[in-house]
């Protein structure tokens, strides 16, 4: 299973994230579905685009 390491907000910590089963139909037509759940919380976190990882760390940085 393909697997990322992404900061967590609940975890406050880099975790692994998986991508759970797709409901909605992302992949549909090929395309790679946005959604990934935290290994450790099963915190779900769309990420479209760098720019969310780039406020995620940020958060960090502020707590
Ligand atoms: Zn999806
Ligand atoms: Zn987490």
């Amino acid at each position: 299973m393909d697997s990322r390491l992404w900061p967590c907000p609940p975890c406050g910590e880099i975790r692994e994230f998986i991508q759970p089963t797709c409901l909605d139909g992302h992949t549909d037509d090929g395309g790679e579905c946005p959604e990934w759940a935290c290994v450790d919380c099963g915190s779900a976190v769309v990420f479209g685009d760098v720019g969310v990882v780039a406020g995620v760390l940020r958060l960090r940085q502020a707590a």
